[in-house]
């Protein structure tokens, strides 16, 4: 529906169309109730237009031409090049199929998609406008999932085509730059260094923390700088960008900021990617009793309720800023807005960098559990004994990476943190093991396939209950 001088009412309204706002609107209209739907930008959100979706493509489409200089030993010779015009294209067609996908889907719900940027105007009543007209919208309930954006540096504005968000990284650029750096190690700046470094820059990766991915299990960020370092990546870690340099160059420091440490890297692009900001500013929250904290976020109870209409779910709330956390709370904020009782209170949510190799983890770390007064149990199970792992290793090497299941004294799982190829895939069985209260020895019980990744598993298990199979003695982590 296109914006005009209208007045309507529904029962549900969401604002925001990412894989929070059309999982809220397709399950409250699965629950029987009228939903409208407002959307300024496009369906699909940040996750499906720039970000989960497109990024992926991109990683994949960059392992396709990077291996040619890994293969040779398997005694297969390819070669590759890239066009990058195409593979843009490219990005463009999958975010396109799937977005109309969404489209077909919130029709088929029978959800009122309006275009136009939405504000409460009161305790019931939103405006949406867009630019030609306004709509006034009333609602019994209002979910809020606006989602966040790219936080900007004032050293380093955004400009479009030389520094760009991760926006820009995936679109922007007319050829694959030269010198590439990539400001922020964050699992977003991971990802797209090893996409370009992959696609042909020569990629710089400045982290102002001490490590690479702060806050994730320091064995998994160990395992990307190696690798990161072995794919030719330059790993600044402890550093901070000062703004343009000289010649097009970028002006490092250390975090103090010293004089005497100052560097400048030469950039012919530089990808800021040090965060992102919830989209909560204008939205008018106050009108429906709505007060932010001071990261901008909404304070919600565990039913995802905001305020006495309202309902907030995915990044503009606390906890990790992911698509499937939006999802979840996509449906107890439908629950809760269709009167049902639900509430969102997980286990544990997993997270994946999808770098070479692959990171991926769900629950407590080791370090965590300890910090928390848990006795914990686990096992570290290195990749260059798993078969499948070898079978999968196209250049010959033994690949990098493990799987680290972490227990309790009970030998309850709490934490799983695995690296190498697909371990994305393994990571929902663990997130299952850790809602489930499995423990290792059930884990251990379990037939896993062979020869593949997921026996990873299993052998951690049998490592955490003292029995290793295919690693000699016990390497209880
Ligand atoms: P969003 O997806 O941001 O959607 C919010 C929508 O609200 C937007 O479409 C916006 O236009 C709209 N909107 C905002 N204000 C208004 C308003 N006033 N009126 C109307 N509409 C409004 N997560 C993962 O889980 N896995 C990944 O692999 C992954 N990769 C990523 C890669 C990149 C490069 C980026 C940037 C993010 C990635 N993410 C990933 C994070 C993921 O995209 C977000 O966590 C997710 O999109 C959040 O969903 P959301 O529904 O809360 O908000």
């Amino acid at each position: 529906m296109v914006v005009g001088e209208v007045s309507t009412s529904t029962d549900v309204l969401v604002i925001g169309a990412g894989p929070g706002g059309y999982a809220a609107a397709l399950r409250a209209a699965a629950l029987g109730r009228e939903v409208t739907l407002v959307e300024r930008e496009a369906v699909g959100g940040t996750c499906l237009n720039v970000g989960c979706i497109p990024s992926k493509v991109l990683i994949h489409a960059a392992e396709l031409a990077h291996l040619p200089t890994r293969s040779t030993t398997s005694g297969v010779t390819l070669s590759a090049s890239v066009d990058l015009a195409r593979l843009q294209d490219h990005l463009r067609e999958v975010v396109t199929g799937l977005t109309s996908g969404v489209d077909r889907l919130l029709a088929g719900a029978g959800v009122t998609v309006v275009t136009g940027t939405a504000r409460f105007a009161r305790a019931n009543r939103a405006v949406v406008s867009d630019g030609d007209g306004v709509q006034h919208i009333e609602f019994d309930q209002a979910i809020v999932a606006t989602g966040s954006r790219p936080v900007e540096l004032p050293v380093l504005p955004f400009e479009g085509k030389r520094v760009v968000d991760s926006t820009g990284a995936l679109f922007a650029f007319d050829r694959v730059p030269e010198r590439l750096v990539v400001v922020g190690g964050g699992y977003i700046g991971v990802e797209l260094g090893t996409a370009w470094a992959k696609l042909g820059s020569a990629v710089t990766i400045v982290e102002a923390e001490s490590t690479l991915l702060p806050g994730l299990d320091a064995r998994l960020a160990r395992v990307a700088t190696r690798s990161l370092t072995a794919l030719g990546v330059e790993v600044r870690t402890a550093t901070r960008a000062l703004g343009p340099g000289p010649d097009g160059g970028l002006r490092l420091t250390d975090p103090d900021g010293s004089p005497d440490d100052e560097v400048t890297v030469p950039a012919d692009a530089v990808v800021v990617c040090v965060g992102r900001r919830p989209n909560t500013d204008d939205l008018g929250l106050d009108v429906v009793g709505v007060t932010v904290d001071e990261r901008g976020l909404i304070p919600v109870d565990a039913h995802r309720r905001a305020g006495p209409r309202v309902l907030a779910i995915g990044d503009v709330t606390d906890g990790p800023a992911l698509a499937h956390k939006a999802t979840a709370e996509a449906e107890v904020a439908a629950r809760t807005a269709a009167g049902l009782p639900a509430r969102f209170d997980p286990a544990a949510i997993p997270a994946v960098v999808f770098g070479d190799p692959e990171l991926a983890t769900v629950g407590l770390t080791r370090a965590q559990a300890e910090a928390d007064g848990i006795e914990v149990t686990g096992f570290v199970f290195p990749l260059g004994a798993s078969s499948r792992a070898r079978t999968l290793a196209v250049d010959g090497t033994p690949p990098l990476g493990h799987v680290e299941l972490v227990a309790d004294a009970d030998g309850t799982v709490i934490g799983a943190h695995l690296a190498g190829p697909n371990v994305s895939e393994l990571v929902g069985e663990m997130a299952l093991a850790i809602e489930m209260a499995a423990t290792v020895e059930e884990l251990a019980a379990t037939i896993h396939p062979h020869p593949t990744m997921s026996e990873g598993l299993l052998e951690a298990a049998n490592g955490a209950l003292g029995l290793p199979l295919h690693v000699a003695g016990s390497r209880r982590s």
